[in-house]
């Protein structure tokens, strides 16, 4: 089952090509790594999947379980299972963070032409995520991201991800500025959350995180496209040799 299929994308921001001829493909199952230089287009890419509409698509085509994603807004591709964790979480002040998941779980469930929940029905679903990704419990009736660490941000966002199920997670950068053991425990959860139906693109510029979640496939990204990819051992000759490795492989055509 192929999730995500993209071909020859290109994209550009007030008119400077960002993205140059992009190709990947992602099966149901699979975790995906796209890994990178500063500058190279990743989030970018991840943007453009989310339907950001500073991004302007110029060629190319993305077809995500079997429909033309750049076809839908924003709002219904993520109610068809495209989500975007993102790099830097709104702050929500007054908005409790058990209202604002409820409200996205229930956009969800209302495309899926399931019932909406209502608070105490939710809470048991809501609470059982908590326990599975070892949050606590607190979290839920504070202020969205209100005073929130960089690490409990990011396992809010993966409490979001957990609920919605999406077919497709993306998570751009979910390790900048963990220190190690909340990138075990985020790390964790993304592993726990792994099902056979669903994939996750992980974007990231460091090898690190990659020690604790192990994808099938790892791409190195650089100047708007895939230059290679490989399996975990791409990582490691990453970490040893540094993205320079690739770039020069790639201008002297090897
Ligand atoms: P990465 O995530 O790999 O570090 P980005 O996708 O953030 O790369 O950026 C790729 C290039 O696109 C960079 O040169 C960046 O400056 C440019 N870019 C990205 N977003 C914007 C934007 N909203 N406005 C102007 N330039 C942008
Ligand atoms: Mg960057
Ligand atoms: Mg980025």
């Amino acid at each position: 089952d192929v999730i995500l299929s993209v071909q020859d994308l290109t994209a550009e921001v007030d008119g400077n090509p960002i993205l140059k001829g992009f190709n990947l493909e992602i099966k149901a199952g699979e975790i995906h790594a796209i890994m990178g230089p500063n500058g190279s287009g990743k989030s970018t890419f991840s943007k453009i999947l989310a339907g950001h509409p500073a991004y302007t698509v110029t060629g190319g085509e993305i077809v995500f379980l079997g429909q033309n994603l750049l076809e839908l807004e924003p709002d219904d591709r993520a109610k068809s299972g495209v989500f975007l964790a993102f790099q830097y979480p709104l702050e929500i002040p007054g908005v409790s963070n058990v209202d604002f998941l409820r409200v996205s779980y229930n956009a969800k469930r209302k495309h899926e032409g399931l019932e909406e929940l209502d608070a105490f029905d939710f809470d048991e679903v809501v609470q059982s995520k908590v326990t599975l990704l070892k949050m606590d419990p607190s979290f839920l009736s504070r202020s969205v991201n209100e005073g929130f660490s960089g690490g409990e941000k990011k396992r809010n966002e993966i409490l979001q991800m957990a609920l919605l199920e999406p077919r497709l997670g993306i998570l751009d950068e979910i390790d900048s500025g963990l220190d190690i053991d909340a990138l075990k425990v985020v790390a964790g959860s993304v592993n726990a959350l792994k099902k056979p139906e669903n994939a996750t693109l992980i974007i990231t510029h460091y090898q690190r995180l990659l020690n604790y979640i192990l994808p099938d496939v790892i791409h190195v990204m650089a100047d708007g496209r895939i230059l290679m990819s490989g399996d975990k051992d791409l990582a490691l000759e990453l970490e040893a040799k540094g993205y320079d490795w690739v770039l020069e492989g790639e201008a002297v055509g090897a």
